[in-house]
């Protein structure tokens, strides 16, 4: 029954100038969001208001599911839009909107008219009482509750009259662009996924960087991150996906460098290629799943240690979390089960038995004296030899 759908979104981030940049980039993601579902859709801005019209038949909860992945959407609202054509053709069209939403009349109602539109021969509270009389004429069963209804029914007249009354929670947040970019270091577990949602969901578009380490990670576990990058695309739109070959590097620190310190080293020069990335591709600062003391690579000293490479400032959104509100995101998501596939990740190879836990900046930088002779080479090669695949919510 409904060919438009009205877009709520938070007025707090849209002052000024932000609005329009704000608006388009709403617009945008909306756009990219439905793609994917099947029918032809619309999207318009109009003073200050999105719809989304459909023009064609099209499934009800796949667009609802579509919409709920678009950052900055705080609400979306199935909406009848009626011409004015009098008064009395609106209590019609009200009256069979009532009776097709809400068969059951057992419930409690007010109406909520706005004049937007002064040229409206009625004032709202007149729209109100005169709405709501009707209705009660209508249907006997029906109530009225002005202070807890169980249906708000909101009238708005604006070039059309707007007839809507459910309101479904949009993800909040800022739309995809506004905020500019970040480089996501992608693995194929369970926090990196995360992160980057939660960096998109603050306007953030992002690019990511997987290292690999064939033959010891295999072609699965690759095609495992590329389809975390799909699923994080549906929410931070399209991704490039950088696919690294670190196995040479890895193999290199494994024979020069103290397997104690193997983690903290390899996480340096991870950072140091996806922060060369990062800089290749106008991206203002680097993003990791890391979370204190979850393993000893995150220690207050091991972090410090691996933020020492870096230049660009690195964002940690899971910083304070515990593994099990990550989780938690994590299936809110639908990333979950795609995570814990148990295909082997580079780092679970080349792990020591007792890593260190407190690193000294200094210490670290002595073994990785021992690098010197070929490693500016081998990361060279590493990131000439990287695959670039474009992801996108569409398979
Ligand atoms: P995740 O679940 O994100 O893999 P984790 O708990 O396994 O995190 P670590 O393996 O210590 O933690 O990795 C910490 C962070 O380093 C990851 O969240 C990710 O951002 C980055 N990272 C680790 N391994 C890789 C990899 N192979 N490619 C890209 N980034 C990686
Ligand atoms: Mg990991």
């Amino acid at each position: 029954m409904y060919k438009s759908f009205l877009i709520k979104y938070g007025e707090i981030a849209i002052k000024g100038k932000n609005r329009y940049l704000f608006e388009d980039a709403l617009v945008s993601q909306i756009n990219y969001a439905l793609k994917p579902v099947d029918g032809e859709f619309k999207v318009r801005k109009v003073q200050g208001r999105i719809y989304v019209d459909a023009l064609s038949e099209y499934d009800y909860d796949e667009v609802i599911e579509a919409l709920s992945h678009v950052f900055g959407i705080v609400g979306i609202c199935p909406v009848v839009l009626v011409e004015d054509e009098g008064f009395e053709k609106l209590v019609e069209d009200v009256l069979v909107y009532m009776d097709s939403v809400y068969p059951n009349k057992n419930i409690t109602f007010k109406v909520n008219a706005r004049r937007a539109r002064k040229n409206y021969p009625m004032e709202s509270m007149e729209i109100n009482a005169k709405l709501g009389e009707r209705i009660l004429d209508a249907f006997p069963e029906i109530r009225v509750d002005v202070h807890k209804p169980d249906v708000m029914l909101c009238v708005e007249i604006r070039e059309k009259i707007n007839i809507y009354s459910i309101e479904i929670p949009g993800p909040g947040g800022m739309p995809v662009g506004t905020n500019g970019k970040a480089m996501l270091l992608l693995s194929g577990g369970i926090d990196s996924p995360v992160a980057g949602y939660m960096i998109a969901k603050r306007g953030v578009a992002i690019d990511a960087t997987y290292f690999h380490a064939p033959p010891y990670t295999s072609e699965r576990a690759k095609q495992k991150v590329v389809d975390l990058a799909r699923i994080v695309s549906k929410y931070a739109g399209p991704i490039n996906l950088h696919v690294v070959n670190f196995t040479d590097i890895q193999l290199y620190i494994y024979e020069q460098c103290p397997h104690e310190e193997l983690t903290i080293i390899m996480r340096r020069y991870m950072m140091k290629i996806a922060e060369h990335f990062a800089s290749e591709n106008n991206c203002l600062g680097l993003v990791t799943g890391e979370s204190i003391g979850q393993v000893a690579s995150q220690t207050m000293q091991s972090l410090a240690a691996t933020n020492a490479v870096c230049t660009l400032p690195v964002y940690r959104p899971l910083i304070g979390f515990d593994k099990n509100e990550i989780i938690d995101i994590s299936e809110k998501i639908d990333a979950y089960e795609t995570s814990i596939q148990p295909f082997e990740d580079c780092c679970t190879i080349f792990v020591a038995k007792h890593p260190v836990t407190k690193p000294n900046l200094k210490v670290i930088e002595r073994s990785e004296t021992k690098l010197e002779e070929k490693i500016d080479e081998l990361m060279k090669v590493a990131i000439e030899t990287t695959e670039v695949i474009r992801v996108t919510a569409e398979e």
